[in-house]
């Protein structure tokens, strides 16, 4: 059935029905109905009407060198921040999430945003551990006045909910979460709310990791990174220029490592919405290795079957 629609997307029933047998044409007929309850597929009545949906253009192209940067901070971390949002300018990277594993104070968050304010980075995320020190009406007075900040994530707090929305463009957020995130080792799991459902991430996936690509990270010991969570390291921050280190092949080899070239997951029907992971692998010694924590198996497991598992 693919291969019927593989050379132009248009499949000509009468003309298929005239090469058929009776029997093949029952078949065919189950597998159309199946396509169009599932809304895969549509009629059209003419050539004309068809040519109204051309085919969608795949390319998947981005104004810099790098298109954003994961910055990992605990109470151990000997961070310049000034000096890593400097470079990020230098390489054109516009977007930084910030994770703090360590309480971290509003006076050293106001410091934050008034050096990110200054900048050229458009857009923060933050990770902040919820704590005695922190207030609830200090969080929502900085989201309010740096419109930079596109969400905060408070976690380690007492419940679930959404403590602040702007409302504006999906963006402006504070969301708090009970789960403790205090570590980069979280990283990598799978679940059906984490797919991506739109054209730029579909596109992107095509031809490059939909984790890695165009991701460069400073780890918590200042230790540059494609991941934190990874071991492999570039050098320190403080030794190494950015520039150098993107350049460095072993750095950029994991960006083109597409769903279609990871075991498993090129056999996937989530593979171009789905985000990968290469730091929790089956096989540490195999680069194109499944992703660790992923319980999706799309031999033997259905969507429905797996969304029913993950409640
Ligand atoms: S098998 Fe691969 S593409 Fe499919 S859900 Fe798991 S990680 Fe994603």
């Amino acid at each position: 059935m693919a291969k019927l629609f593989s050379t132009n997307n248009l499949l000509d029933i009468q003309h298929l029905k005239s090469e058929l047998d009776l029997l093949d044409i029952d078949i065919l007929k189950d597998y159309i109905d199946f396509l169009i309850n599932e809304e895969l597929a549509f009629y059209v009545n003419s050539i004309e009407e068809y040519k109204m949906f051309p085919k969608l253009n795949l390319e998947w192209e981005y104004p810099a060198i790098v298109s954003n940067m994961i910055i990992d901070i605990d109470k151990d971390s000997n961070h310049n921040l000034e000096s890593i949002i400097k470079c990020c300018e230098n390489i054109n990277c516009r977007h930084i999430q910030i994770r703090f594993f360590n309480e971290t104070l509003f006076s050293d968050l106001q410091i934050l945003l008034k050096t990110i304010n200054e900048s050229n980075v458009i857009c923060v995320e933050l990770f902040i551990p919820a704590h005695a020190k922190l207030c609830n009406k200090d969080l929502i007075s900085l989201i309010k006045k740096n419109k930079k900040i596109s969400n905060i994530l408070l976690y380690n707090y007492c419940k679930d909910m959404v403590l602040f929305n702007q409302g504006e463009y999906g963006t402006g957020t504070i969301l708090c979460t009970r789960q403790n995130l205090n570590t980069e080792l979280l990283c990598g799991n799978f679940h059906f709310n984490y797919f991506v459902v739109n054209i730029d991430f579909f596109s992107e996936s095509q031809k490059y990791n939909t984790c890695l690509n165009r991701k460069i990270c400073i780890d918590k010991k200042g230790f540059i990174k494609n991941c934190p969570s990874m071991r492999e390291n570039f050098g320190k921050f403080t030794e190494v220029n950015l520039k150098l280190a993107i350049e460095n092949p072993q750095f950029i080899k994991y960006w083109h490592i597409n769903k279609d070239n990871i075991n498993k997951c090129c056999d996937c029907e989530f593979r171009y919405i789905c985000i990968d992971c290469r730091a929790y692998t089956e096989n540490i010694e195999d680069i194109h290795s499944a992703p660790l924590k992923c319980g999706y198996n799309p031999y033997t497991l259905s969507w429905s079957n797996w969304s029913d598992a993950q409640g």
